[in-house]
């Protein structure tokens, strides 16, 4: 057995960053940022690319001034965190499925497969499916949806609070369902004690008074997808007629807005070819409408190059403008005030958690999609796709389906991920994107690492300026956020 003595060290894995002046590490192997202080500064340097033993680098420090008893306990402490590494260091073990009784913590329901508008970028129809699968039922049913609900209370172990979100299609085009599922799943989780959270998303298209009090009186907090001012949304967000839907949703939004109470309104948008102008959809979105939050996503996942997929220069472009919106996540941090920018928002979460992920998201583990038929998928993007049905409502959970695809999604196995050291956060990116664009739900989404590394070192920065200049937003952050 070897003794610590004999030990070489080298640097851990380690991304640097600098904030406001100040340096810092990003720790990969446990997700955790620090300061990086002289002491720790002077180690690092010391060992270089290289490595140097025990009794050489306790002597090197104790040569530049550190005591013994400081310089034996530095090398113990960055160690511990991982920042220096033992050539000795256990491998990291391969993939390791969940077990079998995981608990569910939320079931996303497709209530209908339709929708009454014809995104031209809808993935509805893409790779993986057709419109509505020959002899599949278009819309859920009542039973299905109420059987749904007593999986998800009885798959969901000791949890307290479990979720559902409602999603299409157009999720309204079934709201005589939703409401009813709501009244249902209130009923069954209070009988055990527990507690039912919604949300849902829609094109706002069927939003009428009535609904919007229906979810403002049993808080479902709503998502809006929508692309921006009018010449922006009608640009793709468009009826089977061609004609564009803004002028339809505008009242409607601002009647959602105004008297939805109990939860914040977001909206959510898809950043297309011809669509990328984020800084004038997020003045839009937030200032003009009044959304409360704002988070766009840009779509990069099409494998063959379709007309609307963004191209590198097109990413570049939104990456700018990204950073300039962060710019001013930042300011208003700083002052203490909250920001809508949903894109800085989830990752400083993820921050603060130290989230160091095993799979990029939680479909599959604790999360499943449910289709209009009862179909279980790993979330809703793959309901209706036959390739990946893990079972169905009635008859349970496929186990070995749903370890096969945890085992090929799981960041240990993604070889080009070993090496990089924003995994933590991002884990080899969605599943379905990889799906759609090779193939295989687990391969790394390769296409678009440069800019996820770019924006996660654009969100390490913010982290690092709050921590040294008001540590106290982080926290009120955390603690509205429920991270704390
Ligand atoms: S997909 Fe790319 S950015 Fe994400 S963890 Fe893997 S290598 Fe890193
Ligand atoms: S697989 Fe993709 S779409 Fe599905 S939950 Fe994960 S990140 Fe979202």
């Amino acid at each position: 057995m070897s003794t610590l003595l004999s030990h070489r060290y080298r640097r851990g894995e380690i991304h640097e960053f600098q904030a406001s002046g100040a340096e810092f590490m990003y720790l990969v192997t446990a997700g955790a940022i620090f300061a990086l202080d002289d002491a720790t500064r002077h180690v690092l340097d010391l060992l270089g690319d290289g490595d140097m033993a025990h009794d050489d680098l306790v002597t090197a420090l104790i040569g530049t001034g550190h005591s013994a008893v400081d310089a034996e306990g530095l090398v113990r402490e960055l160690r511990i965190v991982r920042a220096i590494q033992s050539e000795q260091v256990i491998p990291a073990p391969g993939p390791t499925t969940p077990p079998a009784d995981y608990p569910l913590q939320a079931l996303v329901l497709n209530v209908t497969n339709q929708c009454n508008l014809a995104c031209t970028y809808c993935y509805e129809f893409g790779a993986d499916k057709i419109a509505t699968p020959e002899g599949k039922p278009k819309y859920m049913t009542v039973e299905t949806a109420r059987a749904s609900v007593d999986f998800l209370l009885a798959s969901s172990g000791t949890r307290e609070a479990v979720h559902i979100t409602f999603f299409g299609g157009e999720t309204l085009m079934n709201f005589k369902l939703l409401r009813d599922v709501v009244g249902y799943a209130n009923e069954a989780a209070g009988a055990q004690g527990r507690r039912m959270t919604y949300s849902l998303t829609t094109n706002a298209t069927l939003l009428t008074d009535e609904i919007i009090d229906f979810l403002s009186d049993n808080a479902v907090g709503v998502t809006v997808s929508m692309d921006g001012p009018a010449e922006l949304q009608d640009k793709r967000r468009v009826y089977k007629s061609g004609k564009g839907s803004y002028a339809i949703i505008e009242p409607r939004l601002r009647a959602l807005i105004a008297r939805h109470r109990t939860r914040a309104v977001t909206a959510r948008v898809t950043l297309t070819n011809g669509v990328t102008d984020v800084m004038r959809i997020y003045r839009h979105l937030k200032d003009d409408l009044g959304f409360h939050e704002v988070g766009f996503a840009p779509v990069t996942s099409s494998g063959e190059e379709l007309e609307y997929s963004l191209d590198g220069d097109a990413m570049t472009g939104v990456l700018a403008d990204f950073n300039a919106l962060a710019d001013e996540w930042l300011e208003y941090a700083l002052r203490g005030q909250m920001h809508g920018f949903t894109n800085v928002s989830e990752t400083i979460s993820e921050l603060i958690s130290g989230t160091n992920k095993s799979h990029p998201c939680g479909a599959g583990l604790g999360l499943l999609g449910v289709s209009p038929s009862g179909d279980l998928s790993p979330c809703h993007r793959f309901t209706d796709a036959d390739t990946h049905t893990l079972g169905h409502i009635d008859t349970g959970l496929d186990q070995v389906k749903r370890e096969a695809f945890l085992d090929k999604g799981h960041v240990a196995a993604k070889y080009e991920c070993q090496s990089c050291w924003a995994r933590p956060l991002c884990a080899g990116g969605c599943h379905h994107e990889a799906f759609v664009r090779y193939g295989d739900t687990g391969h790394a989404n390769l296409h678009y690492c440069d800019w996820i590394r770019q924006w996660t070192d654009r969100c390490l920065q913010i982290y690092g300026t709050l921590s040294e200049h008001n540590p106290e937003f982080l926290e009120r952050f955390a603690a509205r956020k429920g991270l704390s």
